[in-house]
This record gives C-alpha cells, structure tokens and sequence, in this order.
C-alpha cells in the first residue's frame, strides 16, 4: 500500500529524502505550485504519479516573481486543502519550504537570468517576475533530484523559459508540459479566479470567447497576425470591465512574435485584467 503523503519544510531535509529516493532506484517527480490547489494542478500531479515511483509538490508563494505593487499578500492561501489534494492524487511528499529556507541570503541571492523570452508577453509587464520564477524553479530541481518535472501550458511563456534554461544548463531532468485545464465554460482553471468577484467571474470569460475568435478566423484561412489579433481584441473589448494588457500571436517552440503573417503553427497568448484581477490565457490556433 502507498505510505501517507508527509509535509517537508526544509531545503536540506527535502534534499536528503529525494537523494535516498534516488539511491533507492526511485524515480523522482516534481510539481512546482504556488497552491491553492485546483483541478489544473491536480492534472499535473497526476500526469507524475503515472510517470514516476515517487512525486514532490511544492506549494510556495514564491516572493521573488511578484514585483512590489502586485498581490503577493493577497495570493490566496491553504494548506490543509492542499495537502489533502495532494494524498488524493498520490503525491509522496509536499514540500512547503519557508522563504528563509529557500532563500538563506535574501535579497544577496544568486540568481538564474533569463534569455530574451522574457522580454515580452509577461516578461515587459513585470519586470524580474522570470527571474523569480527561474531562480525558485531551478532551486527546487536541484533539492528534489528530480527526473521530471510537470508543467502547465496555461503558463506557456512560462513553459518556454524552463525548457531553455533546463536545456541551456544542461540540467539532468525532463520538463514534461501538461495541457491548460479549463472549467466547463471555458474559464482557465487559475489559482487567481477566486478573486473573481460578482460579475467579474462571467466577465472572465471574454479570454476564452475570445482565443475562439481568433481560432475560428484562423481555421477560416486567415493568416493576418493584426486580423487575428483584432478579432479577439473585438471580443473582449465588448466587456468594459475588461482591459487587455497583451494579445499576440507567436511560434509555439521559439515564442517569436509574428509581426506581419504568420505561420501554420501559431500560439495566441494573452493578459487582460478583469475586475482587478489579472488574467492570462492562451491557445493553439
Ligand atoms: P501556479 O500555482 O499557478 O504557479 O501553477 C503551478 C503549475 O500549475 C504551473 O506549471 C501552471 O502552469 C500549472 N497550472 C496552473 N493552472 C493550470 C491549468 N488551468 N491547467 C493546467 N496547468 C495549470
């Protein structure tokens, strides 16, 4: 029988139990979070557990990827639900590392920089987030002893910059990229929806009516990278408390924008702020 999942808040503890895992001959999962966890997270952890013997969630509200004037503070939180998620879906541990543990020195930190894929997209919009995000990524690959690692395509440039440090660093550890999971009507699953008040929530549903827009016009022939931005744009612009932050079209691999036309394979990626709530979405068009 599968042993009950067990709760690691220190870095060298966590770095000590996945390196007898390993001399065990276990193979060795990792699924990095920020919490609060829904359906989408749930699907990578089962995504794991099917692939490897044993499977390390991390639920972090990780500090360094939230510039100052954004909601680290009110990033929703719960642990307990987390951890029963977690058993459910037959993760083996769930590492809850404080922010000292991670980050022994603060702010005087080594730290991992990104390439240009974090220019844009996100990237110009919040300035150090991939940094952030690379820095803490990179910390837990290293203290999980991880042979995979499962992500969201619901954060897609965020999926993109992983695979290029990895690949760059020449790290030992497969990034497997999981599909974006949805709610029945077509809202991304988000950590964030929560914070969706009163209409804001049907509001939301702009991102998604939108990327079909686009989808629709694509599949029609059109291959304008303005017309197929316009036709989303046009959607979401019919809700007024909704306000675009980005809309582009790009190659899926590289993330290069199309500027004129574009390719067969386009991936739309969009930010749009909905009742206060920042919102990110794309699709495969
Ligand atoms: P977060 O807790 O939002 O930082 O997300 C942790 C991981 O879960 C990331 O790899 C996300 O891409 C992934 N994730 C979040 N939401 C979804 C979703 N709706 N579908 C699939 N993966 C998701």
């Amino acid at each position: 029988m599968r042993e009950k999942i067990s709760v690691i808040r220190n870095a060298d503890e966590l770095k000590t139990w996945t390196r007898q895992q390993k001399l065990a001959g276990k193979t060795i999962g990792l699924v990095p979070t920020m919490g609060y966890l829904h359906a989408g997270h749930r699907s990578l952890i089962e995504a794991a557990v099917k692939a490897c013997d044993v499977v390390v969630v991390s639920d972090f509200v990780n500090p360094t990827q939230f510039g100052p004037s954004e909601d680290y503070a009110t990033y929703p939180r719960d642990e307990a639900k987390d951890l029963a998620l977690c058993d459910e879906a037959g993760a083996s541990v769930l590492f809850v590392p404080t922010v000292e543990t991670l980050y022994p020195n603060g702010q005087d930190s080594a730290w991992v920089e990104v390439n240009h894929l974090g220019d844009h997209f996100c990237g110009a919009q919040r300035p150090g987030h991939f940094r952030g995000v690379t820095t803490v990524v990179m910390k837990l690959l290293l203290l999980s002893h991880a042979d995979k690692a499962f992500f969201g395509e619901k954060d897609y440039q965020q999926l993109t910059i992983i695979r290029r440090m990895v690949s760059d660093f020449g790290v030992d550890c497969e990034i497997v990229g999981c599909p974006l999971v949805r709610e029945s009507d077509g809202l991304a699953l988000s950590s964030r929806n929560v914070n969706l008040k009163g209409n804001a929530r049907k509001d939301a549903l702009v991102l998604y009516r939108g990327l079909l827009a686009a989808k629709a016009l694509f599949a029609s022939g059109e291959r304008r990278s303005e017309a197929l931005i316009e036709a989303a744009k046009n959607v979401i612009e019919s809700v007024a408390e909704a306000s675009i932050q980005y809309i582009e079209v790009a190659d899926p691999d590289t993330l290069d924008i199309f500027k004129d036309k574009t390719g067969e394979r386009v991936q739309m990626l969009m930010a749009v702020r909905v009742g206060g709530v920042r919102l990110i979405d794309n699709m495969r068009l």
